[in-house]
């Protein structure tokens, strides 16, 4: 199969339409990162999406659909709260989840009774799903695990010959995945951060929860469960403080022959002494713009990627934390790791 890639407009959307509609899947653009879609009405197409990206089958998938779509038939109820986070934070990267049952494939959720829609603000993605006028249910458009897409390369790179169409958009803004809100009690609950944060759903809606995985209990959003993000290249991760310890895994790496790269927010870059580094960036928006696209570039430089945790203090720190830490295989942040290639 042929992989074409091309801009969300004319020939783009009209092949879009005919795929989408004959149970093909499309990748296209969003302002986080790419999304591999599909009619989330047929088995069939949104069977395909787990089968390509190899992606587990108890990990639900969002849905997504254009600003002027009416998801009252998608849903069982619209809590109040979601018509304000609705006006303050839609389109954009904020993905809420709602009591539903029957209403698209089963597959989407993986047989829950909720469904995760999404809105996304991109031109290309609002075009795209205003084109074919249904709704999407797309994870991000890389191999299981694999670091996310945030150009149209990337999907390439991982589904070049297995997807009829990328849909062009350019790099994409936000660069980490959309916030996951859980809107089924009386107090929305971030179940994945991002960078609409807590701090900014509170001032909207009064409260709004964080959930944590108790020990032993079955995930609430089961993609938690999963390692994600993962560079193919071996990785590293130390304290802000640890600079010492991290110097000296640098130093090893090479002396074995190998070409270990810092990753580091841009304030850290001076306290390497001129040693081979990617830069992070310095705002909270900076490092998620920039995180994926740097894991993607260690994976062609670096036999050994040496994170080293980012001291900036920003609310939006949070979802970038959790993709760096998950990406080094660290899952509480504390501890010094080294993992092998996944
Ligand atoms: P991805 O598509 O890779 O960005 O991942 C989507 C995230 O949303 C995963 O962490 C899923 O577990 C979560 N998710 C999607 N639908 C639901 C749902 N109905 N309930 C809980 N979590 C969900
Ligand atoms: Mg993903």
């Amino acid at each position: 199969m042929e992989t074409r890639i091309l801009p969300a407009e004319g020939e783009g959307l009209f092949l879009a339409c005919r795929y989408i509609s004959s149970g093909e899947l499309v990748a296209f653009h969003t302002e986080t990162v790419y999304g591999l879609g599909a009619d989330a009405r047929s088995d069939e197409a949104v069977k395909k999406i787990f089968l390509t990206k190899g992606r587990p089958q108890d990990n639900p998938l969002i849905v997504h659909v254009h600003r002027d779509y009416d998801i009252a038939p998608l849903v069982d109820e619209i809590p109040e709260y979601t018509k304000q986070l609705r006006r303050a934070f839609l389109p954009g990267p904020l993905t809420m989840i709602y009591s539903s049952h029957g209403h698209v494939s089963p597959l989407v959720s993986c047989g829950l009774d909720t469904l995760a829609i999404r809105v996304p603000a991109s031109p290309a993605a609002q075009a795209f799903l205003r084109a074919v006028n249904v709704p999407v249910a797309a994870p991000s458009a890389n191999l299981s695990k694999h670091v996310s897409p945030v150009t149209a390369q990337h999907v390439y790179d991982d589904f070049a010959g297995r997807i009829p169409l990328i849909l062009d958009g350019g790099e994409c803004r936000g660069g980490i995945e959309s916030t996951v809100l859980d809107c089924t009690g009386p107090v929305p609950l971030v179940l994945r951060a991002g960078l609409v944060t807590r701090q900014m759903i509170a001032s909207v809606v009064g409260a709004c929860g964080e959930y944590h995985m108790q020990a032993g209990e079955r995930p609430k959003s089961p993609g938690m469960a999963y390692r994600h993000y993962s560079p193919r290249c071996k990785t590293a991760y130390f304290a802000a403080d640890d600079l010492e310890a991290a110097i000296a895994c640098y130093e090893a790496e090479r002396g074995s022959g190998g070409r270990p790269y810092f990753l580091v927010e841009h304030s850290a870059l001076s306290a390497l002494g001129g040693r081979d580094a990617l830069d992070l960036g310095g705002s909270a928006e900076e490092m998620a713009h920039n995180l994926y696209a740097q894991l993607r570039a260690a994976e062609s430089c670096a036999t050994l990627l040496i994170c080293i945790q980012p001291t900036c203090a920003d609310d939006a720190m949070e979802g970038v934390l959790n993709r760096l830490r998950r990406a080094c295989g660290v899952e509480d942040g504390k501890g010094n790791t080294q993992k092998d290639q996944a």
